[in-house]
Parts: structure tokens; sequence; C-alpha cells
């Protein structure tokens, strides 16, 4: 099983397990600046808010995505 990666803004620490994520792209309908899965990082935090990105999270169907509060 492959290590989660992580992304950090200021406020919140992103996991991103991409053994779990069934590519369903909910987070990139949530959040198209931030989460790009053609680029790399596919991940750009800089791109959206915290807020923006905790919703987009709290979207994704598989729990392959999951943050923390600083
Ligand atoms: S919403 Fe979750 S399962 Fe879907 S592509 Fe994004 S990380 Fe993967």
């Amino acid at each position: 099983m492959a290590d989660s990666k992580t992304y950090e803004n200021e406020d919140i620490i992103i996991h991103w397990n991409p053994d779990v994520c069934i590519h369903a792209g909910e987070c990139v309908r949530n959040a198209k600046a931030v989460f790009r899965p053609k680029e790399r990082p596919w991940v750009q935090m800089e791109n959206g808010s915290s807020q923006e990105i905790m919703n987009a999270i709290d979207k994704c169907p598989s729990g392959a995505l999951k943050y923390e509060k600083k």
C-alpha cells in the first residue's frame, strides 16, 4: 500500500491516499483550480481558499482525501 501524500497551507494539512482514490472526480468538480489531476503536483492549494478546499474534501466519496486543521 502506498503512503498517503500530504499537502499543506497555513490552515490545514491534506492527506491523499492514492490506493483509496476511485477517481470519481468530486474533488475536481468542487474545486477545479485546486485539484488538477493532469498536473504535478495535482493538488495546488494556493489556488483556493481553505474553506473551499475543506468543502470539496467533505464530498470525496472514497475517503481518499482527508484534511486536518492546524
Ligand atoms: S473526490 Fe476523492 S475519490 Fe474522487 S478523485 Fe477526488 S480524491 Fe479521488
